[in-house]
């Protein structure tokens, strides 16, 4: 018997809960364990291996080599994000980078090294020094291994297949979660002085993504649910990836353009970008720079193609040497040519058909330097928070950030539980939550939604409106359609069978709600952005506006209705140029 047995199969008490096991809730966990804290990892999938970090391939950066220096990646990190990072953020994070990535070394990692260095290899566009660390082309799942290896040697506890459901509060206070255990079915209750939400991005939310399938953005509606400031929530950036269905997992489009880019080797070599018509359109877009222009330009001129009916739009490597593409991508481990080959696909034979997919979240959940957020109790790091890399992420960026932000989290989130009272859980809100998830297994009407068409529904909107090339006529129809399925359709979801465990129209139907709301703060910060910047591009509003927009938009749930404001950006050591 427990004291919610009415409701929940199983209580658990921990000083601080961590949801989320890639990078950033990993760091958070063993932050708040060497701060003294009992403490709980929860993953909603297998812990340590879903979740993006574990996808991440190739760079990892820190100014660690010659002649870099923390300012120097401070300027560039702030430089990318095009001013609107939060400048206080930014330097913590340029400042203890290094630390973070010497000791992630030092827990088996084993970053690649040239004569007992780190081997850093250039780094992506708008990085001014050479600071990429990597293993191979997998450094995502080298570094995951070293902390699963931290984690044992410390012993924290977790708790896997738990989808966690809703944040409880109590006098505006976090206090605790719900969970449902995807594997059987019970409901949980945990209770905690303090929770790191560490719960990655959102790519899922759009029909096509870099993402893995964890990555539905919950966490951004969790946080939304209690109150939370959230920033930036417009700036979501796109990539170019291979749609092919053998292929969809590797991320090797983006890799094959951009590494041989950073080796300088296969320019000139015939790579291209070719539309249905046969065209080599990239010139029409960057006339300077062809086919090496930034990611975000490409992934706008491939959008644009699509979208004139010239798709589907391919990456052709036919004509490259053969010798030049065994050079490029069959020497290393791990490269592209083994793997696209051991799949059966021949690039010297067969172009690659590209699309535009959701990789990045900039924006997220506010935080303070202690990786606080606006409701006591409540820590946010990785992908779920905002402020470090305001419009735009550089590449290799985030694997930093979200060993520096998660160590902060926890460290500051057993402080304050260490410093705060036990405020019980209110069983009306267990009940609550109870209800809601386990309605759709009683049953319900013969006739209704799937859960599973209105999540598709909203991810195709979200591209198609909400996507790489947005216009204000676009986000209003987005805001509208997700109005009308809140209204009119979420109500009428059924479920075609009642199982328990793992049952994907109960995620869709459970997840569904905070996948609007989401999509919502989306498309609403985007439409009051009346300027482009960074990966936030408006063909309506072409031009950047630094008279007006050197300003964050934070999204508030204030009565049930989503408040926006724009606010100055924190600016502490560069004015931006206005
Ligand atoms: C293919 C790919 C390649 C990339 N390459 C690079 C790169 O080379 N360099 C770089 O710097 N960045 C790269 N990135 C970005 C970077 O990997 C991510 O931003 C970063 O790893 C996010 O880490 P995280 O810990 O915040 O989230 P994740 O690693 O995504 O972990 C979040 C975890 O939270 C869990 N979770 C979510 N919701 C719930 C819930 N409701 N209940 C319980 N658990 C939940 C998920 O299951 C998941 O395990 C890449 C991203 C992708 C997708």
């Amino acid at each position: 018997m427990n004291e919610f047995s009415k409701y929940a199969d199983d209580v658990l008490e921990y000083d601080v809960l961590v949801i989320g096991s890639g990078g950033a809730g990993c760091e958070a966990a063993i932050g708040a364990d060497e701060s003294g804290a009992t403490v709980l990892m929860i993953d909603k999938g297998i812990n340590t291996r879903s979740g993006a970090t574990i996808t991440a391939g190739h760079t990892c950066c820190a100014a660690l080599g010659p002649g870099d220096t923390p300012d120097l990646h401070f300027e560039d990190t702030l430089r990318g994000g095009h001013y609107m990072g939060n400048q206080k953020l930014v330097e913590i994070y340029a400042n203890e980078a290094p630390q973070r990535m010497i000791e992630l070394d030092k827990w088996g990692t084993n970053f690649d090294k040239k004569n007992g260095d780190f081997y850093l290899i250039e780094s992506p566009g708008g990085h001014s020094k050479t600071r990429s660390l990597h293993v191979g082309f997998l450094t995502g799942r080298a570094i995951m291994g070293a902390y699963r290896k931290e984690l044992r040697r410390r012993k924290i506890d977790k708790a896997e297949n738990v989808l966690v459901s809703s944040l409880l509060t109590n006098n505006g206070r976090v206090v605790g979660v719900t969970g449902l255990n995807l594997h059987n079915g019970n409901f949980i209750v945990c209770r905690a002085k303090a929770t790191v939400l560490a719960t990655g991005g959102a790519g899922q939310l759009y029909a096509w993504t870099t993402n893995p399938l964890e990555c539905t953005g919950e966490g951004y509606g969790l946080a939304y649910e209690v109150g939370a400031e959230l920033v930036d929530m417009e700036f979501y950036q796109f990539l170019f990836m291979q749609v092919e269905s053998r292929i969809r997992h590797m991320n090797c489009a983006v890799g094959i353009v951009h590494v041989p880019r950073w080796r300088k080797s296969i320019r000139d070599t015939g790579i291209k970008l070719v539309n249905a018509l046969g065209e080599d359109f990239i010139e029409k877009y960057d006339a300077v720079r062809g086919i090496y222009t930034t990611r975000d330009r490409i992934s706008i001129a491939v959008q644009s193609e699509i979208i004139a009916g010239r798709g589907p739009v391919y990456l052709d490597l036919t004509s490259v040497p053969k010798e030049v593409l065994d050079k490029e991508f069959g020497d290393t481990a791990g490269t592209w040519l083994p793997e696209l080959e051991k799949e059966g696909y021949d690039l010297s034979k067969e172009p690659i058909e590209v699309a535009v997919g959701a990789h990045h979240f900039m924006g997220g959940i506010k935080i303070n330097e202690k990786a606080e957020s606006s409701v006591p109790g409540l820590f946010a790091a990785g992908e779920v928070a905002g402020g470090v890399h305001g419009a735009n992420r550089l590449g290799g960026n985030a694997l930093s950030d979200i060993a520096v932000f998660g160590r902060i989290a926890g460290i500051n989130a057993a402080t304050y539980s260490q410093s705060t009272e036990p405020l019980g859980i209110l069983e009306e809100q267990v009940r609550v939550e109870h209800d809601r998830l386990y309605k759709y297994l009683n049953g319900g009407a013969k006739d209704g939604e799937s859960s599973i068409k209105l999540r598709k529904r909203l991810q195709r909107l979200m591209l198609d409106k909400v996507g790489v090339i947005r216009n204000g006529e676009g986000l209003q129809e987005a805001i509208d359609e997700i109005a009308e399925i809140r209204v009119k359709q979420l109500p009428r979801v059924v479920l075609t069978n009642n199982a328990k465990s793992y049952n994907a129209e109960l995620i869709d139907a459970i997840l569904l709600p905070k996948m609007l709301d989401l999509g919502e703060m989306i498309a609403k910060a985007a439409l009051l952005r009346t300027e482009t910047r960074g990966a936030h591009y408006r063909s309506d509003h072409p031009a950047t506006d630094n008279k007006n927009w050197i300003r964050n938009i934070i999204i508030r749930k204030v009565e049930e209705e989503m408040r926006l404001r724009a606010e100055s950006v924190v600016i502490t050591k560069v004015k931006p140029e206005v």
